[in-house]
């Protein structure tokens, strides 16, 4: 442990060990009761996530913060089969086709469908593709609804430039059930980015169906978070019906490998031609 002046004051800097520093990610961000092998899944995520944002700080003096920002770090885990599955998973990393580690970004609950990253954020990624999901279905955050005033839904996208005056165009507005992810409230074109109704009205999710009811739009939605990447609640699910850490990650990160960070540069240096051997 070390003090560095940041500033708003003395800023302590803590030098830790990285599979310590894992395990300790590990207790934070999953908490407890968990499988074995649902941490081993998370203790390799939380490994690739800190190796792939240790320059993250450098401007600061030190690799990752122990907050949100990074991953929340409260000091040394305690747990037996949190320390046996980042034991077991020693030194093993994700990697995309061209051997760079991935960026394993994670929500608690798709839906049944998570979604392409280039169709929420700016930069795309071969691995964060749209997969079907059935295991999160029957999961906490599987489904949600919230009930709006008509009013105030309508002023919304007038303020957005959609036509409200017209009935037609209204019920359209008020009444819809889509058959898969979509990106923009349907029939309005690009007006109303589902991303950003999301955030204005603190949705769960912009998976959603409407339906007029009284004075009131209600909203049947499905999953909680952004959809992009690994689905937390799903993995959970995955994990206990037996498929391995291996099985999860794969089937939530397209065309990945598990490699171990020490053949990272071996491979690097080989033309491999996706060749690469998983790790036993
Ligand atoms: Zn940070
Ligand atoms: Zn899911």
């Amino acid at each position: 442990m070390r003090g560095a002046v940041g500033k708003g004051g003395l800023r302590l800097i803590a030098t830790v060990p990285l599979e310590e520093y894992v395990a300790g990610t590990v207790q934070a961000e999953a908490g407890k009761g968990h499988t074995l092998e649902y941490y081993k899944l998370q203790a390799v995520s939380c490994r690739t996530y800190a190796l792939a944002n240790k320059r993250r700080h450098a401007a600061e003096g030190f690799e990752v913060c122990d907050g949100t920002h990074c991953q929340v770090f409260q000091g040394r885990n305690l747990q037996d089969t949190i320390r046996l599955a980042t034991t077991l998973t020693r030194d093993l990393v994700v990697v995309d086709p061209d051997i760079q580690l991935i960026h394993s970004t994670f929500h608690s609950n798709c839906g049944g469908e998570t979604m392409n990253a280039d169709e929420l954020w700016s930069g795309s990624e071969t691995y964060l593709v749209s997969t079907m999901d059935t295991f999160c279905l029957n999961a906490p955050h599987a489904t949600w609804t919230r009930s709006i005033p008509r009013s105030k839904w309508l002023a919304y996208m007038r303020n957005k430039g959609v036509d409200t005056d017209d009935s037609t165009a209204v019920a359209t507005l008020t009444d819809h059930v889509p058959v898969c992810r979509e990106i923009y409230l349907a029939n309005c074109g690009d007006r109303v980015p589902l991303d950003r109704l999301r955030k204005d009205f603190d949705l769960r999710s912009t998976f959603f169906s409407m339906h007029p009811v009284g004075d009131q739009v209600v909203l049947e939605g499905r999953g909680f978070g952004h959809g992009v990447g690994l689905c937390q609640e799903g993995a959970m699910e995955m994990a206990k019906d037996g498929y391995s850490y291996y099985d999860i990650l794969h089937h939530y990160f397209a065309e990945v490998h598990i490699v171990d960070l020490k053949s990272l540069d071996f491979f690097r240096d080989e033309d491999v031609n996706g060749q690469l051997l998983p790790h036993p």
